[in-house]
């Protein structure tokens, strides 16, 4: 296993604070990880500026070659990423294998494309013996810091598009879940020029508030909570950063009553629990038309209880454990308050499952009302709440009541309900019939306090590189 940071082309570790990286299945230590010292973090830093001068003047070209052979070289080794996110993460081996390697081996590719597809769009005379042109360059160093629920896919989301487009990059994974990027910083440093991309790890508090403030670093993009990218705005007024921020979300999911429900709660089963809901956009705020509430509840409540995890054998689990015991117990915390209001009903789940690691049974909260906090807030565990609706414009107004602003859908049958429905969504994706589907050629990110960053995409590309005019002068 690989544990060492990647600093320039060196590999050290830590000399600070020790971190225990648990295997969430049964809450055993892996291994203990020190984090980076501020010197550390500060080599990272250096090595980055240093590998800056000429990374940024290689041609699209050449950088398309190098994220094409970091694809291959993950898809070479997909069953040892895969085996080593299921352990730190406790996700299924099959859903890491089938779902997300794919998907970030082609994140990698996709850039790879992109990047030689970036171009300036003007050159013209605007001032008569003058001629201005459009370039889109790089923005110079980026530190870039990932969650714990998806560490191999937002590593990929981050370096992606910002190496392709002529940055240089100090990564810091999750302290949770450090381990596929350690063998990510291997596998870097035999492919990518030194510095290019440098790895350290560590707490948010402490490494994590040293990167953010780093005099040297030129943008800062962060997936995780709002309070964290509150703080990284904070930091990046000092010296007016760049921000790229992907904070959470608490998709809201109409259920109008032309729809088709076994596909309703097909859908539902699978992308609301995906992950244990460990995802931001998770379909986790149902809201069902009144004419089919009792009907969609019943059969989403058989639908949940019969999702499979927990089991010996883990090719059978379609959803694995709670990151933490402090993620588990703010979950059930959630759904034991919920289970206080005589309004509203644990149908199924509701409590911690096994005697070891971190599993929560996958539940359903039903009759939860707008005000209700099961509605408001991001549970990020296996836990959906449907509230019923009798006039569509609540249904609406509901759905946008909300600070977070990521992910949304809408189901019914009367395609032209769906568009109109959808125009008046207030979020970064709405989904029509589906949910949580993602591709790496669209975007994906949010609005209001979901932050504001595009990952995946040309829009990406577009983050992480700046416009700027040149103009000659005939002379
Ligand atoms: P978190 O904010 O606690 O941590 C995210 C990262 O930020 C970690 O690497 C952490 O070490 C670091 N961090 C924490 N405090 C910091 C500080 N003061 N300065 C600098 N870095 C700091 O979030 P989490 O618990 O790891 O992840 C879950 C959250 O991420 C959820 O809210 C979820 O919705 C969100 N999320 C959003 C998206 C998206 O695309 N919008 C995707 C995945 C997760």
């Amino acid at each position: 296993m690989d544990t060492q940071m990647l600093i320039g082309s060196r590999f050290e570790t830590g000399t600070e604070t020790e971190e225990h990286i648990l295997n969430p299945k049964t809450g055993e230590t892996v291994l203990n990880l020190p984090e980076a010292s501020l010197s550390q973090i500060d080599a990272a830093v250096d090595a980055a500026e240093k590998a800056f001068v000429a990374w940024a003047q290689t041609t699209p070209s050449e950088r398309s070659a190098y994220l094409l052979k970091i694809a291959d070289a993950i898809e070479r080794d997909a069953q040892g990423f895969a085996t080593l996110e299921a352990l730190n993460c406790g996700k299924p081996i099959n859903a890491v294998l089938n779902d997300e390697i794919p998907a970030i081996v082609d994140c990698y590719r996709f850039f790879a494309g992109a990047v030689r597809n970036l171009h300036g769009p003007v050159a013209g005379e605007y001032l008569p013996g003058h001629t201005s042109m459009i370039r889109r360059d790089p923005i110079g160093i980026v530190g870039s810091i990932a969650p714990w629920n998806y560490p191999l896919m937002m590593m990929a989301w981050k370096l992606a598009p910002a190496i392709a487009g002529g940055n240089t990059v100090v990564f810091k994974p999750s302290e949770q879940t450090p381990l596929t990027a350690l063998k990510m910083a291997k596998l870097l440093s035999e492919i990518l020029p030194e510095g290019v991309v440098n790895l350290i790890l560590g707490r948010g508090e402490s490494v994590g508030n040293a990167l953010i403030n780093h005099p040297k670093i030129n943008m800062v993009s962060i997936t995780g909570d709002i309070a964290t990218g509150k703080k990284v705005l904070q930091a990046a007024a000092k010296t007016v950063k760049r921000t790229h921020l992907e904070l959470g979300g608490k998709a809201p999911v109409i259920v109008f009553d032309d729809a088709d429900i076994d596909a309703v709660v097909a859908g539902i089963r699978t992308f609301g629990y995906y992950n244990a809901g460990q995802d931001c956009t998770a379909a986790c705020r149902i809201y069902a038309d009144a004419k089919i509430y009792e009907n969609f509840v019943a059969d989403l409540t058989s639908a949940v209880s019969s999702i499979r995890f927990n089991h010996a054998d883990d090719t059978e689990n379609e959803i694995g454990p709670l990151i933490s015991r402090r993620q588990r117990d703010r979950v059930e915390s959630f759904v034991t308050r919920a289970s206080e209001h005589k309004h509203m009903e644990i149908t199924t789940g509701g409590k911690v499952s096994g005697d070891k690691g971190f599993f929560f049974a996958p539940t359903v909260v039903a009759g939860a009302t707008q005000e209700d906090e099961i509605v408001r807030r991001e549970v990020f565990g296996p836990v959906v709440s449907v509230t019923r609706f009798t006039d569509v414009e609540d249904a609406v107004t509901w759905a946008n009541d909300s600070d977070y602003g990521l992910a949304s859908s809408v189901w019914t049958r009367d395609i032209g309900r769906g568009m109109k429905t959808a125009a008046r969504l207030q979020y970064g994706c709405t989904w029509i019939n589906t949910h949580f589907m993602l591709v790496n050629e669209m975007p994906h990110g949010g609005l209001k306090q979901s932050g504001y960053g595009k990952d995946m995409s040309n829009y990406a590309l577009e983050d992480y590189t700046a416009v700027r005019h040149v103009m000659i002068n005939h002379g």
